[in-house]
């Protein structure tokens, strides 16, 4: 699909993102709403609002944590921009937006497509 130059450069990319998901999805496992003080019911209707507000984000970030980590041992392996099933590479443009596709865009159309 690339040079190794663009390579490295994906890999400091990815790397770069995992790193913050891990340092933000470690803070938001370990923060805690203090529930050592009584709260007057506003408060603890917006510390409701907070937590699942919290915890969306953190089921968010946790996928792209997922699909980064899967990329980047996708590099390690050099299997990274390769379609698994017609082995041809898959496009820069759709790596952009999709960094772990397994698939090139017509292999996926059909995989889906078969449901
Ligand atoms: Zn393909």
């Amino acid at each position: 699909m690339s040079t190794n130059q663009d390579l490295k450069k994906i890999k400091a990319q990815l790397t770069e993102r995992r790193n913050e998901l891990e340092e933000h999805l470690h803070k938001l496992s370990t923060e805690k709403v203090s529930d050592d003080q009584v709260q007057d019911p506003g408060d603890q209707a917006l510390t409701a609002t907070m937590e699942s507000l919290r915890s969306s984000l953190q089921d968010t970030e946790l996928q792209e944590y997922k699909r980064i980590k899967q990329a980047l041992s996708k590099i390690e392996d050099g299997t990274y921009g390769i379609c698994i099933d017609c082995d041809s590479d898959i496009s820069e443009k759709r790596l952009k937006w999709y960094p772990n596709a397994a698939r090139c865009l017509g292999c996926q159309e059909t995989f889906e497509d078969k449901g």
